[in-house]
C-alpha cells in the first residue's frame, strides 16, 4: 500500500500509538494541535535541530535501510543534546514523505525513530506530515533539560587542559566508505555508520567533572576541534597517533589503500565526543569511564588546532587532513 492510498491522517493513526517512554513530564501528546509538557524546577531548557534529506544524507538500500533513517535522525539530535551536558527529553518531527512510497517503509522508518527513543526515554510529542515530490526529507527537533548554569559550550577550553575524544573515530566515514563500496564484512563500521550511539551518559559525567569544552563529532575532528579552539581563542595541539582508530578501521584503510586519517579527520557522523578538562579532572573521569583517550594538549595562542606527527606540527584547518 502507498502513502497516498492512507493519505495524512492514515499515516498519522498508523504511527501515533506507543510513542511516550517517559510519561512523567508530558500532559498532552500526539493529537491536539500541540503538545504540553512540564520542566524540571530548576533546570535549564535545550533545544537542538537536524535534517535528514534523501539521496544526500542516505541512500536507501545502498548505505541505509528505512529503519536506521529514523534511527540516525534521532541520534544526531541526541548526539547535540549530549553534546550540552544535558538529558534528552522530548522530540517532534517533521517528515515530507512521497506519495508512491510504501507505508511499510514509514513504518519501519518509524520503528527506527521509536528504537532509539525508547533507548533513551525520551517522548515523541508530535510532528507534521507533508508530501514531497522527491525523496524523502525527515527533520528532528529535540529537547533536553540540564541543571542551570551547567550547559558545556565550545568556549571553554583553557590552556593546560587535556584534549579527548570517546571511543575511536573514524568508524562511520569509514563504514559508509565500505557500504558505498559494496562490501561484505566490516559490520562493526556499517554498525557505526547506521546506528550511532549518542553518547548521553558520558556528557553527563564530563558535567560532573567539570569539562571545560565540549562538541559532539558530526562532521569530522579537524572541524569540530577547530570549533572549540576559535570558539574558546586557544590552540589545540593535536597529537595525531594517539587518536584511537577501531581495528576495523585499520583493516579497511590497508584493504581498500586509503589514508586512514582522511576517516579519523574529514570524515563526519562518529557522534562520539570531543572534549577538554583539567589533567586531574581528566583522570578522574577516565576512571569512571575508561573508553576516552587523551590526544593533546591545549596552550595559549590564536584559535587554531595543530597537528603534530613524525616530529613536525602543522595547523590542521576545519576542512581536515592534508599531506604536506
Ligand atoms: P495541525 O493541523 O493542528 O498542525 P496535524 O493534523 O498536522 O495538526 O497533526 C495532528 C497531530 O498529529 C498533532 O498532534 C501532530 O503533532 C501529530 N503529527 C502530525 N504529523 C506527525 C508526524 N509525522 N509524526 C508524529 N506526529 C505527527
Ligand atoms: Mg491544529
Amino acid at each position: 500500500m502507498k502513502i497516498s492510498d492512507i493519505g495524512e491522517f492514515g499515516f498519522i493513526d498508523a504511527i501515533k500509538a506507543d510513542t511516550l517512554y517517559h510519561k512523567e513530564n508530558v500532559v498532552v501528546g500526539i493529537g491536539d494541535d500541540g503538545a504540553v509538557y512540564t520542566t524540571t524546577p530548576g533546570w535549564q531548557q535545550v533545544a537542538v535541530i537536524d535534517t535528514m534529506v534523501q539521496n544526500s544524507h542516505f541512500i536507501v538500500g545502498q548505505t541505509a535501510t528505512w529503519h536506521d533513517v529514523g534511527f540516525k535522525a534521532v541520534a544526531s539530535n541526541l548526539s547535540d543534546i549530549a553534546a550540552m551536558g544535558a538529558v534528552p527529553t522530548h522530540i517532534v518531527l517533521s517528515t515530507a514523505l512521497a506519495p508512491q512510497m510504501e507505508v511499510d517503509d514509514v513504518v519501519e522508518m518509524y520503528r527506527g525513530i521509536k528504537d532509539i527513543c525508547r533507548a533513551y526515554e525520551v517522548n515523541i510529542l508530535g510532528g507534521d506530515t507533508v508530501m514531497s515530490k522527491e525523496g524523502v526529507v525527515i527533520t528532528v527537533a529535540a529537547f533536553g533539560e540540564i541543571e542551570a548554569g551547567k550547559a558545556l559550550l565550545r568556549s571553554g577550553a583553557q590552556a593546560g587542559d587535556v584534549i579527548a575524544v570517546s571511543h575511536t573515530i573514524g568508524d562511520s566515514a569509514g563504514g559508509l566508505d565500505v557500504l558505498l563500496a559494496g562490501q561484505d564484512g566490516y559490520e562493526a563500521l556499517k554498525k557505526a555508520h547506521q546506528y550511532p550511539e549518542p553518547q548521553i551518559s558520558l556528557g553527563r559525567l564530563l558535567v560532573q567533572h567539570h569539562c571545560h569544552s565540549l562538541n559532539d563529532i558530526s562532521d569530522g575532528l579537524a572541524s569540530e576541534s577547530n570549533e572549540i579552539a576559535k570558539a574558546s581563542g586557544v590552540e589545540l595541539v593535536i597529537d595525531r597517533d594517539k587518536v584511537p582508530t577501531s581495528d576495523g578501521l585499520k583493516a579497511w584503510a590497508a584493504s581498500s589503500g586509503k589514508d586512514i586519517w582522511k576517516f579519523v579527520f574529514n570524515g563526519g557522523e562518529d557522534y562520539e565526543l570531543v572534549f577538554t578538562m583539567a589533567p586531574a579532572d581528566f583522570q578522574a573521569l577516565q576512571a569512571d569511564y575508561p573508553a576516552v583517550t587523551a590526544i593533546g594538549t591545549v596552550r595559549p595562542g590564536p584559535g587554531r588546532v595543530l597537528l603534530r606527527h613524525d616530529g613536525g606540527e602543522q595547523v590542521l584547518p576545519p576542512t581536515g587532513w592534508t599531506h604536506f
